[in-house]
């Protein structure tokens, strides 16, 4: 049916491409670039003997050029940004210049500020609508499945939804004191920042991990939870019509706590550079490097996530609630595919996006978050391809 363009290899690429490898009547062809080859190299050779054909090559995705060259070569008809948050407007650009579709799983943030919004995403709303293609932002699971959810909650449950909260736990245990489950830069840049919340039509700010809750988690049991901000939570503000509040929750360990605040009390996660022996280094670009790679921890990590939302809203003039909900089994995803759950709960949901868009099932020009589209064909998929999901309708409520 098409061919795809897939731009970085690490954790959350390699389960896409694994994936849409699965997934062949759809994904026919796909060129696997990043900017170490030989990443890409390697998993073409585990893919041996697959029916979707695989080429390599090297890009490097900050270069509009080097990228313009590329999508010229290889005439995919999607981009897949699976690199990381910092190349998603050059990935656009380039994507513009050649009239390709361009999907992603995070928002672009720039390198010198550590604030994620999709400000800078939705500029490019006219160009790609005249250009008659598209661009499907955050299609990972948080953002990605949860904005689905939403969507589907909307459609299917509810005259009115009042309040969400997105509860994202991971209750996996890879044996480590202290490394994180997806891109330490990234990660420790999300949660170091302030928290934030919607309600009645303005942010709400907070310190970092300054609201704390307890929830007990169906399959997974009792964990601590933390408010951050969270960028899925300014487009459904948007998109959700009449919503209250908005809140995103993500469960934290004791142990991975105290190293964060003991490293950011040394200064070690700032992204000021300091200079060192006569050379400019940014401390947390230092600590990820001596951080454990996230794709490490497959092998090492057991137990299960759990992630998904609980609405509070109106249906037929009563009071209802609905909880919708994934959980991920961390041995499981490795003996599939030799990925963690955090890994797989994201690349998934990236290939049933691509599909979506190679499918002509999702077909508005223009640029557009996930829950702007008909969720059913989506949650369909989900099942099909490893994150079924489960409902509760009289679920625990946080306060
Ligand atoms: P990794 O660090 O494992 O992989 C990033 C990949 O991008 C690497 O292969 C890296 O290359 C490549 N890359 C980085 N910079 C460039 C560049 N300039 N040019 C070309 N390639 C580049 O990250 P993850 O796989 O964990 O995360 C990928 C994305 O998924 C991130 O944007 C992250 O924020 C997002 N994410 C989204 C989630 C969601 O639910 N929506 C959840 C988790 C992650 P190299 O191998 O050389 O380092």
């Amino acid at each position: 049916m098409g061919k795809v363009l897939v731009i970085g290899c690490g954790g959350v690429a390699q389960v896409a491409i694994q994936k849409c490898v699965q997934n062949s009547t759809v994904f026919e062809e796909i060129c696997i670039a990043s900017r170490t080859k030989s990443k890409c190299d390697d998993l073409k050779a585990k893919l041996e003997g697959s029916k979707t054909k695989i080429t390599t090559a090297k890009v490097d995705a900050d270069n509009v050029d080097e990228l313009i060259a590329l999508i010229q070569a290889e005439k995919p008809d999607l981009v897949m940004n699976l690199a990381l948050p910092y190349q998603d407007l050059t990935i656009m650009d380039a994507c513009l210049a050649t009239q390709t579709n361009y999907l992603d799983t995070a928002n672009y943030e720039p390198h010198d500020t550590a604030k994620f919004e999709y400000k800078w995403q939705w500029a490019y709303r006219e160009r790609f609508e005249a250009a008659g293609i598209t661009a499907l932002l955050g299609s990972g699971f948080d953002p990605g499945v949860t904005s689905v959810f939403s969507a589907h909650a909307l459609k299917h449950h509810f005259d009115e939804i009042e309040y969400i909260d997105i509860l994202d736990c991971n209750g996996g245990d890879h044996g480590y004191p202290f490394a994180t489950n997806f891109n330490p830069e990234i990660n420790i840049r999300e949660v170091t920042a302030n928290g934030s919340y919607w309600e009645n039509g303005a942010w709400v700010e907070t310190e970092p991990m300054a609201i704390k809750r307890v929830y007990n988690f169906p399959e997974v049991g009792q964990k601590d939870m933390y408010l951050l901000h969270h960028e899925e939570i300014e487009s459904l503000a948007l998109n959700i019509p009449g919503v209250k509040r908005i809140r995103f929750f993500m469960t934290f360990g004791q142990s991975y706590l105290t190293h964060l605040k003991c490293l950011e009390n040394v200064g070690m996660t700032s992204i000021e550079p300091i200079e060192f022996e006569g050379k400019q280094i940014i401390p947390l670009q230092f600590l990820a490097a001596v951080l454990p790679d996230p794709a490490s921890l497959g092998p090492r990590t057991k137990g299960k996530t759990n992630i998904g939302c609980i609405f509070r809203g109106k249906k037929d003039g009563k009071d209802k609630t609905y909880y919708v909900y994934n959980v991920c089994d961390h041995e499981a995803c490795y003996a599939e595919l030799g990925s963690q759950a955090i890994s797989y709960t994201t690349g998934v949901p990236a290939m049933i996006g691509a599909m979506m868009l190679l499918t002509g099932k999702w077909d508005k020009k223009g640029v557009y978050t996930v829950e702007e589209f008909d969720p059913d064909p989506f949650m369909e998929e989900l099942g099909k391809w490893g994150l079924p999901w489960q409902e509760s309708f009289d679920p625990e409520l946080v306060d």
